[in-house]
């Protein structure tokens, strides 16, 4: 995978020194080819459209076939790339299915279309640099592909040129800002927290979480690199938990609700919830306090590194 990559990008590479460098700097070049798709194809608002993308690395069909094993699979031939996707008819629990079933879509039609930059497509049929009996004795290159190809949907999902035009860098605004920008880009929260919490690091301070409602487990946390090291889990099952439940239960369905609450003992944090319509799911964040109020929780409220 690198040889070629290497191959490939080796005219936009700075000197480097380690493997490590080297290989931050072909994935920044992989990358960058999300951008420049959206770009060539015209694309500069959302929502930004995979299968505009799969038409131009010549995928000239999307098709449904059952029996699939993985989620989508690529199969290269003479004119380019078939795309199999496994029945698009799969049921969720969420009550939003509607807009689930198109992010997750989505998602890996965007995922796929990272794959089309793994092959050599000035072969007919574009081919794989490396045999396939290699790659598959290869298991950490293949998953390092797996990973890049994650990486490569949200950066083509949520490209960074447009987040720095409608996204303000700093702390997480709100819970309904972020639902508003999810809604307008068509992208799962997951793919949205990871884009603007983890890759462009555009909000700061808070850790967001997406909570059960039938069971009041969490599901999935994110966490702003300033909590890199803290327990989410620890902090929720001693208390947090209890503090959250309590709050829940006076939130109104698609209002966003925010207060103050004593967070490890010392800190303040604001505590935000949002439950969207027919949702079983939550939504909330903690978010570190800008300026904290010292007055309104006497005193110990140093510490706020
Ligand atoms: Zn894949």
């Amino acid at each position: 995978m690198y040889d070629w990559l290497f191959q490939k990008y080796k005219q936009n590479l700075q000197p480097w020194t380690t493997e490590k460098e080297l290989t931050a700097q072909l994935k920044e070049a992989y990358l960058d080819e999300a951008g420049k798709l959206l770009r060539s194809t015209g694309q500069t608002q959302p929502p930004f459209d995979p299968v505009a993308g799969l038409r131009a690395q010549n995928v000239h069909d999307i098709m449904d076939r059952d029996a699939l094993r993985e989620e989508a699979k690529l199969v290269p031939d003479e004119l380019g790339f078939i795309l199999f996707l496994r029945g698009t008819h799969q049921s969720y629990d969420d009550d939003n299915k509607e807009l689930r079933f198109v992010s997750r879509l989505r998602t890996t039609l965007a995922h796929e279309l990272g794959h089309t930059f793994f092959y050599d497509t000035s072969a007919k049929p574009p081919r794989l640099p490396v045999s396939s009996v290699s790659r598959l004795l290869d298991h950490q290159l293949g998953e390092k592909e797996e990973w890049w190809c994650m990486d490569f949907a949200r950066a083509y999902l949520v490209p960074d040129f447009w987040v720095e035009r409608h996204v303000k860098h700093g702390d997480l605004p709100s819970l309904q800002v972020a639902l508003d920008l999810k809604n307008e880009l068509k992208v799962s929260w997951d793919i949205l927290f990871r884009r603007l919490l983890w890759d462009l690091k555009v909000w700061h301070n808070c850790i967001v979480f997406r909570l059960d409602l039938t069971t009041m487990r969490p599901q999935t946390v994110w966490k702003a690199g300033e909590f890199k090291h803290w327990s989410f889990r620890n902090w929720f099952n001693s208390g947090g938990k209890h503090a959250i439940a309590k709050e829940m239960s006076a939130t109104g369905l698609s209002s966003e609700r925010t207060v103050r609450i004593l967070f490890d003992r010392k800190k303040v944090v604001n505590l935000r919830i949002l439950k969207t319509e027919k949702s079983v799911s939550a939504t909330g964040a903690l978010c570190r306090l800008e300026r904290p109020q010292v007055s309104d929780l006497g005193t110990g409220l140093t510490g706020y590194a």
